[in-house]
This record gives C-alpha cells, sequence and structure tokens, in this order.
C-alpha cells in the first residue's frame, strides 16, 4: 500500500485555467452509426459481388464437375477482387472511415480482410486451372501455361499475383518480426502494383466484369473509387497541408537520453482540424530517411503556429530525429486518431500512460477543459530519470488542479500488470481504485506499450468502467 502512496504527488487547485484557443477546429466524436455503415457497406459489396455470379448463372454452371470447378472459380476470383479493392480502402485514410475505426483497428481488419482475399485469390486460381483443364480434356499445368500465354492480361496478372505472395508471405507475423519495418514496408507497397496488374485480364476475360451494364458500373465504380480515395486521401491531402501550413522545424531538445522533443513553426495551424492526443504520419526533409513516415503524436496542445512531437529512440527512424535541423521542411500526413477531447463522455478524465505513451497524454493534460480535480495522471516509468516532461506536466497540474500520479519502478515480475513491481502486493483493479475512488465514473484515456495497455484497460473494467468509457490509441499494431 505504502509503496503507491511514495510516489503520489499532488498539486493545489489554481483559478488560472490552460488558455485554448477559441476557433481551433477540435475534432468530435463521431457518431456510432458511423461504424455500422462502413461495415454494412462492405458486407453489401460482397452480396452485391454473389448477386452478379448468380445472375451470371453461376448456379446452373455447378451442374458438372468442370463447370463447377470454373463457377467456383469465378465467385472466388470475384469475391477475393472485391475483398482485395475494400482492404485498398480500408487503408485510404478516407476520414469518414479512419475516424469510426482508428488507424489500428483498420490495420487489422486490413490484415484479415488481406489474408482472406489471397486465400480466395489462390483458390480461384486453382479452381479455373482444373476446371478449364477437364473441359478440355488436358493436363492442369498445360492449361495454365495456355492461359497465361494465350489469354489476354493473363501474364501481367500472373506477375501481379507472384508480388502478392511475396506480400503476404512477408505480413505473416514470423516473417515480418525477422524483417526491419521499413524493408517490410516497402514490400508492402508493391501490393499496390500488384494489385494494378490484375485489373487486365478481370477486364478482358473476367465474364462477370461484363455479364451486364450493372456489372460494368459495379466493378468500374469500385475500382475508381480505390484509385480516386488513395489520390486524394494518401497523396492530395497530405500534399496541399504540407504546402498550406508550410511546416518547419525550429528546435530538437533532448528530454532525456533517448528522448527528444521536435519543435516545429507553420501557417495557419488553427485551420486543421487537430486536437491534443492525435498523430500525424511525419517526414522530415533534412538528409536520408525521409521516404518513409513515421506516427508520432502531439506532445503539445497545438497553437496557431506551432506543433510538437515527443519521440523515443527505438530504431532508425526516431534516432535520426535527434540529428534533424532547424529549418528543415515537414511533410505531413493526418492529422489521425482518436484520442482527443471529443471523445470525452463524462466531466472526470483519468489518463494512464506508461513510458513514451505520456506524449499524446500530455497533451490532452493541458487541453481538456476542466475542473480542479476533475482530472488524473497516472504515468507509469521505469525511472525517475524516464519521466520525461515531468516539469510541463507539473506546471500544468498546479495551474488546473489536476492530480498526478507517478508509478515508478520495474515492471512487475510473474504477472501481466500496469504496476511496478513495488505494488506486487496490490491487484491491478484495487491499486486503481486506491488512486482514483470514484474511477467507475470517469473516461479514462490509455497510451503505453501494448500489454501495458491490456492490462491497464482490464484494470479499469474490473473496477467498473465501461469499455466505451475507455478510450486509447496503440503505437504498435
Ligand atoms: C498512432 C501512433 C502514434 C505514435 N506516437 C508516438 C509518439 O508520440 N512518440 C514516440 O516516441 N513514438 C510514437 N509512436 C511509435 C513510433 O511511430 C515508432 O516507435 C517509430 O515509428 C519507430 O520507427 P523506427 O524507424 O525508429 O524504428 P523501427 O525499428 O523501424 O520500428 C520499431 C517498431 O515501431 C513500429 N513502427 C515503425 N514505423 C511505424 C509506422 N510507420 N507505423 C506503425 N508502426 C510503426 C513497428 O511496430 C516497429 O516494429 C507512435 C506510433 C503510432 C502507431
Amino acid at each position: 500500500m505504502a509503496t503507491l502512496t511514495e510516489v503520489r504527488e499532488t498539486y493545489p487547485a489554481s483559478p488560472q485555467r490552460p488558455v485554448r484557443v477559441a476557433q481551433q477546429r477540435v475534432p468530435v466524436r463521431v457518431p456510432g452509426w458511423w461504424r455500422d455503415a462502413v461495415g454494412v457497406g462492405a458486407w453489401l459489396s460482397m452480396l452485391v459481388v454473389v448477386a452478379l455470379w448468380i445472375s451470371g448463372g453461376g448456379i446452373q454452371s455447378l451442374g458438372t464437375v468442370a463447370g463447377a470447378f470454373t463457377s467456383i472459380g469465378r465467385l472466388t476470383g470475384l469475391v477475393s477482387a472485391d475483398l482485395l479493392l475494400i482492404q485498398v480502402l480500408l487503408m485510404a485514410r478516407i476520414p469518414m472511415v479512419e475516424r469510426a475505426y482508428g488507424q489500428d483497428e483498420l490495420a487489422r481488419r486490413h490484415r484479415l480482410v488481406g489474408f482472406w482475399s489471397f486465400n480466395l485469390m489462390m483458390a480461384h486460381l486453382v479452381a479455373i486451372v482444373i476446371g478449364y483443364a477437364l473441359a478440355a480434356n488436358l493436363n492442369p499445368f498445360v492449361q495454365f501455361w495456355e492461359m497465361t500465354v494465350d489469354y489476354p492480361g493473363m501474364l501481367l496478372a500472373v506477375a501481379g499475383t507472384l508480388l502478392l505472395v511475396l506480400v503476404t508471405v512477408t505480413s505473416i507475423r514470423k516473417a515480418r518480426k525477422k524483417l526491419r519495418y521499413e524493408s517490410w514496408h516497402l514490400l508492402h507497397l508493391y501490393a499496390y502494383l500488384g494489385v494494378g496488374l490484375a485489373i487486365p485480364h478481370q477486364l478482358w476475360t473476367g465474364q462477370e466484369f461484363l455479364s451486364s451494364t450493372f456489372a460494368t458500373i459495379y466493378w468500374w465504380g469500385l475500382w475508381i473509387a480505390a484509385v480516386a480515395a488513395i489520390a486524394i486521401w494518401r497523396v492530395g491531402v497530405p500534399l496541399y497541408r504540407t504546402f498550406v501550413h508550410d511546416l518547419r522545424v525550429t528546435a530538437v531538445v533532448r528530454e532525456s537520453p533517448d528522448v527528444v522533443s521536435v519543435w516545429m513553426r507553420g501557417r495557419n495551424l488553427l485551420d486543421l482540424p487537430v486536437g491534443a492526443g492525435q498523430f500525424f504520419n511525419w517526414r522530415f526533409l533534412s538528409g536520408p530517411g525521409w521516404t518513409r513516415s513515421h506516427p508520432y503524436s502531439l506532445s503539445a496542445a497545438p497553437t496557431h503556429d506551432t506543433l510538437r512531437i515527443t519521440v523515443k529512440d527505438l530504431g532508425d527512424g526516431s534516432h535520426a530525429l535527434a540529428g534533424v535541423t532547424p529549418g528543415s521542411r515537414v511533410v505531413i500526413e493526418g492529422p489521425y486518431g482518436r484520442l482527443h477531447a471529443g471523445v470525452r463522455t463524462r466531466p472526470k478524465v483519468t489518463l494512464m500512460a506508461s513510458g513514451i505513451g505520456i506524449s499524446p497524454l500530455r497533451a490532452l493534460l493541458e487541453e481538456l477543459p476542466a475542473a480542479p480535480g476533475d482530472v488524473t495522471l497516472l504515468y507509469r516509468a521505469h525511472s525517475q530519470a524516464d519521466l520525461v516532461l515531468r516539469a510541463e506536466i507539473e506546471e500544468i497540474a498546479t495551474r488546473t488542479g489536476a492530480r498526478v500520479y507517478y508509478l515508478v519502478g520495474r515492471r512487475l515480475a510473474g504477472r501481466s500488470s500496469w504496476l511496478p513491481e513495488s505494488a506486487a502486493s496490490l491487484t491491478d483493479a484495487a491499486a486503481l481504485a486506491q488512486l482514483v475512488p470514484d474511477i467507475a465514473s470517469h473516461d479514462v484515456f490509455l497510451c503505453g506499450a501494448n500489454p501495458w495497455m491490456d492490462a491497464a484497460r482490464l484494470a479499469a473494467i474490473e473496477c467498473g468502467v465501461p469499455a466505451a468509457h475507455i478510450h486509447d490509441e496503440r503505437f504498435s499494431w
């Protein structure tokens, strides 16, 4: 018990309120039906595809063995193509989709849809080849060869399939862990080429693609939507925001031996629909490595001309930030993220941060409007030296009347917990209830390493916080 209170520090309430900028376009909570609408849209598209297959005589063709293989091959090919395009749309950063799900969940769904699409694509290939081979009384390998060289677009489709095999194999968890993120990401981009190469064979040889005017409009519509979404939200909007806001690095400040803050100045930043707690994908044009963007959360509330991130050195990209020179131009993609003041549902809020997860929560601490005592920050770190941004946190807490508790120490051995080893005598939920007795009536914002967040979330739920009142951002997907 004493172990927790030892690290507890509270700050007196002050009548002064944090300065917030009234005209800022802060993000708001999106209605729950957005998620349902996106999900229903995806399922509907598959229903349309199956209906098109049926109306194209898919069921009648099941009468013979050869016909059945070919027909099943067509169905799996169509559903696979549909899922492939849904996959592209999921990662296109379409605002409604991005805000309804958040990028971590989208990445998980993209992965699931990706594997299904790939499996169905392989089933399509095998079934079509067997069906055609049976009908022509040919060896399947000979049939495959003839199809590849004789049918329009097939050679490109085979090349596209090989690229998709490469992308899928390198995305299997075991293989992915062995690759550097940079290498995996670069390989992953070949998926776009793979998808592109598969288009012509669908157009030139795909029966259902051209079987009716509706089918043609549907498939062309879906392809155009996917390409347009990528062009608008992954290329156009980021380039526009980068040029309009013209962000430049003003300073790089060392916060601890392995953490730096990067300060940036830009134009009309209030026009960005960003709130404290959200993140951008950043590229710093100050040397090699700018080709790959990295996601970092704002660690201070945005102002009309400044943004700041605070980053822990975890690999090549984050390490390079310490060497970014003032004056460097910054390319941004975003803002993204569901961790912002707009998702709050209750007056009382508990912010739970671990390690560099403090970054977005430090910004939220600054921006959340609250009466003294409404906001509590629980900040977990390995050692006192790892408590970055501490002076600022204490200044904000003094000004706003927020309560701050530091939980410092090594991880608890033998149990997955959000607590340090010094609190081993307490259960996760008991410790949380001790620090924030009325936690059940709070919104809880979480950020830290994934296992830590899982333990903290569980503790909050055990203390009676409904899952809908827990908001988090994951730093790795
Ligand atoms: C939404 C979000 C917000 C984040 N905010 C912060 C922050 O405020 N401060 C901070 O220090 N860190 C933050 N991170 C983590 C940070 O992005 C990674 O630590 C950093 O990109 C590592 O890159 P690297 O080249 O240094 O190391 P690498 O060795 O390349 O990567 C280390 C690990 O980081 C993850 N990672 C790397 N790049 C990406 C990427 N583009 N997208 C998703 N995951 C990636 C991978 O899981 C990888 O295994 C955030 C991550 C996410 C997803």
